[in-house]
């Protein structure tokens, strides 16, 4: 009855099947574990009608036009450029660490000289990451070099990883740089903004096709098997393309050990105010157990009584009842686990790995759904035989 079924309905599993029943005709069963669709950028309001990111932030953000020309014809877009501000013992700071926050933490005059030697060295307009400047020579970077990852980078990074900037993977930290310009915004891409009426609706539209069926609450373990590199669906032998974007390490009863991941614990409290802090995010850079304090309607742009936060608290994922894996942790070992596990899925020849849990990679939104694009590009030009 279908010719194609996804696992999971967050961005990646979304995208390729609205792909393979549009472009491809293609009748699509789209399975989902959870109560709803959406995967992580799942959002709702909550019981006093504030839009919320129930699993934490998430603000869109991209230079690929491609994927901005995608999305727009699921959504509108609420148009919001993030700034972020670190709590540095009470002082409040731009991050990205750019000219802004230099001035606030050195002053005019010290800030001047401390501008005019940055810029010289990687100049102006460019990112530099913070593990770089720390290798600058020169004892006056050194001093800002030292300064930006004391108070922006070290605590929050042993909050996030366990781990020190040095110890994590170099591209997580590239992440967030040091900006040498005075540009406050926290992503410089050419769009950014969040869907107008939210991400659900968003989702609802790119599921909304007379060939996409979608049921929750179903895990695709409980009517399909894989075994022996033949995938079952309801006990019969399923030929399909079958896109999978959830854990690979669990579709294989973690038979070479689990992938390492690291969680979230998210904590909501509503104020009767009108605002409780003046950005949407406020990282905490040096102190408190949370990373960062959300408040959403600065980023939704919803005008309704009262205000909903959500404080960010990192642990280790340790598989319990209800947690989920939200970052992958990337190392030499991790990878190398990851790939026997690839290795297990090569031998169906019809699954394919999607997504940021399935590929065990950090992505952000816009780039999963550029690699769901690709796919469906990649399985049409199959099908076409070019
Ligand atoms: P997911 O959203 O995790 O979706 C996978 C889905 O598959 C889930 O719904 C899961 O329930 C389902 N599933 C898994 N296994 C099974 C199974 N066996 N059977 C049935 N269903 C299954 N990106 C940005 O661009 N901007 C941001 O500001 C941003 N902020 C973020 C903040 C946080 C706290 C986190 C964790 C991520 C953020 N991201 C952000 C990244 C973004 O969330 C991901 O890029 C995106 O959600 C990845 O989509 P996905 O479809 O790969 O995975
Ligand atoms: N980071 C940090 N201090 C900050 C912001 C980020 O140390 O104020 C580090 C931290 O290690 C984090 C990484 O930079 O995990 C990437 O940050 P980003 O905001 O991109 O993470 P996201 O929340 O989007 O996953």
């Amino acid at each position: 009855m279908y010719d194609s079924i996804v696992i999971g309905s967050g961005i990646a599993g979304s995208v390729i099947a609205r792909e393979l029943a549009e472009r491809m005709n293609k009748k699509v069963l789209v399975l989902e574990q959870r109560e709803h669709i959406g995967g992580n950028c799942y959002d709702e309001y909550d019981e006093h009608d504030v839009l919320v990111h129930t699993y934490g932030p998430h603000i869109f953000h991209t230079n690929k036009e491609r994927v901005y020309e995608y999305l727009s014809r699921f959504t509108n877009w609420y148009p919001y450029s993030h700034e972020v501000v670190a709590n540095v013992y009470g002082t409040f700071i731009p991050v990205p660490f750019n000219l802004n926050s230099l001035y606030q933490v050195y002053g005019q005059e010290e800030g001047k000289e401390l501008e005019e030697k940055l810029i010289d060295c990687y100049g102006e307009g460019v990112r530099v990451s913070i593990l770089e400047l720390k290798e600058n020579a020169d004892p006056k970077i050194q001093q800002v070099a030292d300064y930006v990852y004391e108070n922006v980078f070290l605590h929050y990074t042993m909050k996030q990883w366990g781990q020190t900037p040095d110890e994590i993977d170099p591209s997580v930290m590239s992440r967030v740089p040091v900006l040498i310009s005075r540009d406050n915004r926290y992503f410089q891409d050419r769009w950014q903004g969040m869907p107008l009426h939210g991400y659900t609706k968003m989702f609802e539209a790119l599921l909304n096709h007379q060939n996409i069926d979608v049921k929750i609450k179903t895990k695709a373990q409980d009517i399909m098997k894989f075994e022996q590199g033949q995938v079952y669906f309801e006990n019969k032998p399923f030929k399909g393309e079958v896109i999978y974007t959830g854990p690979v390490d669990e579709l294989f009863q973690y038979c070479y050990g689990k992938l390492p991941y690291r969680t979230l614990k998210f904590e909501m409290e509503y104020y009767k105010e009108e605002h409780f802090q003046t950005h949407g995010v406020v990282n905490y850079t040096v102190n408190e157990e949370y990373t960062r304090i959300t408040e959403y309607k600065w980023m939704t742009g919803q005008r309704v009584e009262g205000t909903t936060i959500m404080r960010e608290y990192p642990a280790s994922y340790t598989g319990e009842e209800g947690q989920i894996p939200y970052y992958a942790i990337l190392n030499d070992t991790n990878k190398k686990l990851y790939e026997k596990y690839k290795g297990m899925l090569q031998e169906y020849g019809n699954i394919y790995a999607l997504g940021r849990l399935a590929e065990y990679q950090y992505y952000n939104m816009d780039a999963m759904v550029e690699k769901a694009l690709e796919l469906a590009d990649s399985i049409e030009q199959k099908r076409e035989g070019v």
